[in-house]
């Protein structure tokens, strides 16, 4: 499969080029063909599975060119980094067309995001709250809007976001394309996709590079005060020998732990940031951007801040603390082992934590094997 095959214009495939990609993603060749002769659809995929060119791509296509100031596509994602990214990918595939897009999140000042909905936009990326904020002061018009994604949906749901999905859609015109990705099917996101989906086209993929059999999983057993020395060891000796850890994803299940960890790994030595929900954007924003570079070796985060992020070919990804819902661990350790690359997820686990990884081996049907815990030095108690 081509993309010339999937019925693209030229500006589009050149973009493609652009960006390198040879061929479409099962997602990218599931979706573009209904999307772009306007159906509905419903896409079981993930972030690592290309969705984001799956639905940008057409429409693209279908919003043609530049037409008045009120945006003609709605694109709903849970969280800022994502909304960004989203953005980020529109304007690269649309590189070689005139389209105007528009991105609106909470957590920074409005005032660029007012004054960018005034001069006009076609496509606009947004986080609920925020738009709901601007759509109801009559900063934002959504009277024009022809094709609906919401993006990430059961995240959305995940975070309480239901009610305020429902405001946004009542001010959304009757007639629209509407397109729903999520990376599993619970019941409530069944619930939403009948009421929202008219005769959709279906997709559901399961990302090829980012399943869980291309991850090596290893569980350590360590007492909780153990754990963070435990870490310090794994990232100045690797866990199976392999040396030390270069880049390693780190998750905590608080934003304050999150916080407490990335200083403590600072003072062990090892270059380390904070990403969570109380992070300003500017400072999420250059976090990733320096562990992208390599110039930060750990990188601290929570479950929802980490959701959508574009991080790709992830060496190491550490559950410091396991989560408590079983999907949360399949999710993180997709981070790792993209893109043909070979991916580690080491979980520390103390006592308290066994039954967690049970159901997560029950969740994913597959065991996660405990390897003999390194002895590693502990240090005074600090910070
Ligand atoms: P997504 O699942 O949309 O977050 O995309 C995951 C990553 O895959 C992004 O970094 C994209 O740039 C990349 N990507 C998307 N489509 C393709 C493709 N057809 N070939 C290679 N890489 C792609």
């Amino acid at each position: 499969m081509t993309f010339n095959e999937l019925g693209l214009e030229p500006e589009l495939l050149r973009a493609i080029a652009d960006q390198g990609y040879e061929s479409p993603t099962p997602v990218q060749a599931g979706a573009i063909p209904p999307v772009l002769a306007g159906r509905d659809l419903l896409a079981g995929a993930r972030t690592g599975t290309g969705k984001t060119a799956g639905f940008v791509l057409p429409l693209l296509q279908l919003l043609s060119a530049p037409q008045g100031r009120a945006p003609r596509a709605l694109i709903l994602a849970p969280t800022r980094e994502l909304a960004a990214q989203i953005h980020e990918s529109i304007r690269s595939y649309g590189a070689h067309k005139k389209l105007r897009s528009r991105v609106v999140f909470g957590g920074v000042g409005e005032q660029p995001q007012i004054d960018g909905l005034r001069t006009g936009c076609d496509l606009l990326v947004a986080t609920p709250g925020r738009l709901l904020d601007l759509a109801e002061r009559k900063l934002a018009d959504l009277s024009q809007v022809a094709h609906f994604v919401l993006d990430e949906a059961d995240r959305m749901l995940d975070m309480g976001f239901i009610h305020d999905i429902r405001r946004v859609i009542r001010l959304l015109p009757e007639r629209r394309q509407n397109l729903l990705f999520s990376a599993t099917y619970t019941p409530d996101i069944r619930q939403l996709a009948a009421r929202l989906l008219k005769n959709p086209a279906q997709v559901e993929v399961t990302p090829p590079n980012s399943t869980v059999e291309s991850v090596t999983q290893v569980a350590f057993r360590v007492d909780k005060a153990g754990k963070r020395d435990l870490l310090i060891h794994l990232f100045e000796n690797g866990s199976a020998g392999e040396g030390p850890w270069y880049q390693a994803l780190v998750f905590t299940r608080t934003k304050h732990g999150a916080n407490r960890l990335a200083t403590q790994l600072e003072r062990a030595g090892i270059r380390s940031a904070a990403i969570h929900g109380n992070k300003s954007q500017s400072a999420r924003v250059r976090a990733l951007a320096e562990f992208k570079a390599g110039k930060v070796t750990a990188l601290v985060a929570t479950e929802v801040a980490s959701r959508g992020l574009d991080i790709k070919e992830l060496p190491q990804v550490v559950n410091y603390e396991l989560p408590n819902v079983p999907e949360d661990y399949v999710h993180r350790i997709g981070r790792t082992a993209r893109a043909g690359a070979e991916g580690h997820a080491v979980s520390l686990v103390s006592e308290d934590e066994i039954g967690l990884l049970r159901d997560i081996e029950k969740t994913m049907r597959q065991p996660v094997p405990f390897a003999t815990t390194p002895r590693f030095q502990r240090r005074a108690a600090a910070g």
